[in-house]
C-alpha cells in the first residue's frame, strides 16, 4: 500500500480537530470513533471501553510476533473548552492549516500527538514490521478534568504486559523523563456565628482560613529538590465563606493545589497541613478545622540512563536530526494514573509547544506532526533492538 505519512497524519488531525471533545463536558465518543474508524481503516486491531454515557477509551494493538514486553502510547481524547471565539484567528474546530500549522482546539494538546501515535502504528503494519512484542495506543477519556479514562484503564488486563510508556503530550519533540504529581487538599473551618457589629460574640471561621492559608508550609523544610523539576509549589486555589456582610462566618473552605516531587507525597502533605491547622486551632480555641485530601496525582521520573532514554535518543537521532534535550514539566499527565502501579519507565514526547496548550490560538506544526510520526514508529525497533543495552532487547525497570 502506498502510504503516505505525512499526508495521512495531518488529515487525521485535521479530522480529530473538527470533532470536539471539550471537557467539561467530556462527551469524548464522537473523537474516540473517529480514532477508532482509522485505525480499523488502517487493519489494525481496534477494542473499545464503555466508562460512561458518551464516554469510551479506545486500545489499538499491533501484534508483536514474540513475548517480548508491550510498548504502551498513551493519550488522551477530551480537550479544555475553547473559551471566547473571538479570541481565536481561525475556528477552533475548522482544521484550518494555515502557514504550515494545523489550527484549533486540541491541535497541541493533544490531537496532533494522538494522530502521530496511530499513524506510527500505521507506518509499521504497512511496512510489515515484526516487533518481538506488541505495540499498543490506549487513547483515554477524561485526562483534562479527573482522569477517569486512565483509571479505567488502570482497572483492567490491557496494561498487564506493558514494559515501557510513552505519553504523546505536547513536549515540542522533546523528552521529558519526569512531572510533577498533585495533592489537592481541602480545609474546611467551623467558628460561630455573630452579629457583625459584635464579632467578639462569635469565631470567625474566614479569619481562621486565612491564618492558615497565610502560614501553611506544605513540605517539611528539608525536602530536596529534584534535578529536573525543583521544588514542590502550592497555590490556595479555591476559597468561599460567609453569607452576609453583616454576619461573622462560621463555615469556610479551601482548597490548596499542591505541585509534589518523587518523595513528597499525599501523607508528607497532609502532616504539614495539619501541623499548619494545630498552630491556629492553638491560637484561636473555639476554631476547629478538618483537613483532607480530596486527591491525588503521583509525579513521574524515569532516570535518563534508563534503556527508554537511550532507544529515545537514538530514535531522535535517527529521525529528528539529533539528540533531543530531556527535561521535567510542572504538570501532571496520564502516566501519574499509570506508571506507579507498574514500576513503568515513561517518556512525554509529542509535537506542539507546551506554551500553546489551553489558549485561544492553539495550532500545531504539520512538519512536526510528520517528525514526531516518524519518531514514534522508530522508537519500536530500536527498543526491542540489541543497540540500547537492553538484555534480550527487552528489559524492564525504572
Ligand atoms: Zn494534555
Amino acid at each position: 500500500m502506498d502510504f503516505d505519512a505525512q499526508d495521512e497524519v495531518t488529515a487525521l488531525a485535521r479530522r480529530l480537530v473538527r470533532t470536539p471533545s471539550e471537557n467539561p463536558p467530556g462527551r469524548e465518543s464522537a473523537v474516540a470513533e473517529v480514532l477508532a474508524g482509522q485505525a480499523r481503516a488502517w487493519g489494525l486491531e481496534v477494542t473499545t471501553q464503555e466508562i460512561d454515557d458518551n464516554r469510551v477509551n479506545v486500545v489499538t494493538r499491533l501484534p508483536g510476533t514474540g513475548s517480548a514486553p508491550s510498548l504502551v502510547y498513551c493519550g488522551h481524547l477530551d480537550t479544555v473548552p475553547v473559551g471566547a471565539r473571538r479570541d481565536w484567528a481561525e475556528d477552533p474546530f475548522g482544521g484550518v492549516v494555515r502557514d504550515g500549522y494545523l489550527w484549533g482546539r486540541g491541535a497541541v494538546d493533544m490531537k496532533g500527538g494522538l494522530a502521530a501515535m496511530l499513524t506510527s502504528l500505521a507506518v509499521l503494519r504497512f511496512a510489515g514490521t515484526e516487533l518481538p512484542g506488541d505495540l499498543v495506543l490506549c487513547a483515554v477519556v477524561g485526562e483534562e478534568a479527573d482522569c477517569a479514562g486512565s483509571r479505567h484503564l488502570d482497572g483492567t488486563d490491557v496494561l498487564d504486559d506493558a514494559g515501557w510508556l510513552v505519553v504523546g503530550e505536547p513536549t515540542d519533540l522533546d523528552l521529558v523523563v519526569a512531572h510533577k504529581g498533585a495533592v489537592r487538599v481541602e480545609l474546611v473551618a467551623h467558628g460561630m456565628s455573630a452579629h457583625g457589629a459584635t464579632p467578639e460574640l462569635g469565631v470567625n471561621a474566614i479569619e481562621a482560613v486565612a491564618r492558615l492559608v497565610s502560614a501553611v508550609r506544605v513540605l517539611p523544610a528539608d525536602v530536596r529538590p529534584h534535578p529536573l523539576l525543583g521544588s514542590p509549589s502550592s497555590s490556595v486555589n479555591l476559597i468561599e465563606g460567609g453569607t452576609a456582610v453583616n454576619v461573622v462566618p462560621d463555615l469556610c473552605r479551601a482548597v490548596v493545589d499542591v505541585r509534589t516531587i518523587p518523595g513528597v507525597d499525599a501523607d508528607v502533605v497532609l502532616a504539614s497541613v495539619k501541623e499548619g491547622a494545630d498552630r491556629v486551632m492553638a491560637a484561636m480555641p473555639e476554631v476547629e478545622i478538618l483537613v483532607r485530601v480530596l486527591h491525588e496525582r503521583a509525579p513521574v521520573s524515569t532516570s535518563v540512563d534508563h534503556p527508554l532514554v537511550r532507544a529515545s535518543q537514538e530514535a531522535a537521532v535517527r529521525t529528528l536530526g539529533g539528540r533531543r534535550p530531556t527535561r521535567g514539566v510542572p504538570y501532571f499527565s496520564d502516566a501519574s494514573v499509570l506508571s506507579p502501579p507498574r514500576n513503568l519507565p515513561t517518556v512525554l514526547f509529542g509535537p506542539g509547544e507546551e506554551a500553546l496548550m489551553h489558549k485561544a490560538n492553539e495550532r500545531v506544526s504539520t512538519t512536526d506532526l510528520h517528525r514526531a510520526t516518524r519518531f514514534l514508529s522508530v522508537l519500536p525497533t530500536v527498543l526491542h533492538g540489541p543497540d540500547t543495552g537492553l538484555p534480550g532487547g527487552s528489559a524492564v525497570g525504572a
